[in-house]
């Protein structure tokens, strides 16, 4: 399956919200969560790498059944990331269809994300799918550097506004002067959030999504808090 380019913007420094049109079917099925494989040619050598959908499938931004959005690191002397930042509108990839087991347990109960960086994406289609009035609390832990890396913070904001069972955490390891909100890792908010968003910890679903070291540690934490690892669900990007 091929998927067209149909725009790409920088939402952060080194990062962009892309919109691709999936070729020759009407809707792209898939449960928020999961990723799809791009393939591309890059030196003579055909790359594939797995990207997060990060909005739900029709999503509100996603109008036709057929898009589907990413968000994307530009990794530094990475093979693929840079190529994908060099598309421009019309561009096709190859796509293989979504994939994965990075989604919401069944029945969704009160939930606590936990995204670093890029991390932030399947969390996006998850909350734009799943929240609403009256439903199970969900609580979103983001790890960024920097304010500015603060990846759809506006959207996450309004969401919280709208809805009082959804809270948004954002907390940075870099934080320029006048920032007031939580500092450093996630896993300083760990025990913080967990009591926010559950009155029993059995009754609780966490999620983590990014890079190995924040993953491992996260679980590890959780492990030695008692979690059973049914509640854990995570998703590594490397
Ligand atoms: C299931 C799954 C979903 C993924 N979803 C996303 C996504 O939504 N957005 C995204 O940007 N990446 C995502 N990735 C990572 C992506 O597949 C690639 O690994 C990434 O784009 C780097 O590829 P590359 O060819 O440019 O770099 P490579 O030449 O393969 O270099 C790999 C290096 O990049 C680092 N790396 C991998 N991903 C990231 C990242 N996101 N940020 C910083 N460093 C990274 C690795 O630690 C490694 O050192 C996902 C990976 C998996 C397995």
């Amino acid at each position: 399956m091929q998927a067209t380019l149909i725009e790409s913007v920088e939402i952060a420094p080194g990062v962009r919200h892309f919109v691709f049109e999936a070729r020759g079917i009407e809707r792209l099925a898939f449960t928020p969560g999961q990723f799809v494989s791009l393939s591309g040619v890059v030196n003579g050598q055909t790359i594939t790498r797995a990207y997060s959908l990060a909005s739900a499938p029709c999503g509100k931004e996603a109008a036709a059944g057929n898009r589907f959005e990413l968000c994307l690191n530009r990794v530094d002397g990475g093979i693929f990331s840079p190529h994908l930042f060099d598309l421009a509108p019309g561009d096709s990839v190859e796509m293989q269809p979504p994939l994965g087991t990075f989604v919401l347990r069944e029945p969704v109960r009160n939930s606590l994300m936990i995204a670093t960086g890029t991390g932030i994406a399947p969390f996006r289609g998850m909350l734009q799918a799943t929240l609403k009035p009256g439903g199970p609390a969900f609580t979103l832990l983001f790890g960024v550097r920097h304010e500015s890396h603060l990846l759809y913070r506006r959207e996450f904001e309004a969401m919280a506004r709208e809805l009082p069972q959804f809270r948004f955490w954002p907390t940075l390891t870099q934080p320029e002067a006048g920032w007031t909100g939580r500092v450093g890792r996630v896993q300083g908010h760990l025990a913080e959030a967990i009591d926010a968003t559950c009155q029993t910890r059995a009754d609780l679903d966490i999620y983590l999504c990014g890079l190995k070291p924040m993953v491992d540690d996260v679980r590890q934490i959780l492990k030695s808090m008692g979690f059973d690892r049914k509640q854990i669900r995570y998703e590594k990007y490397d």
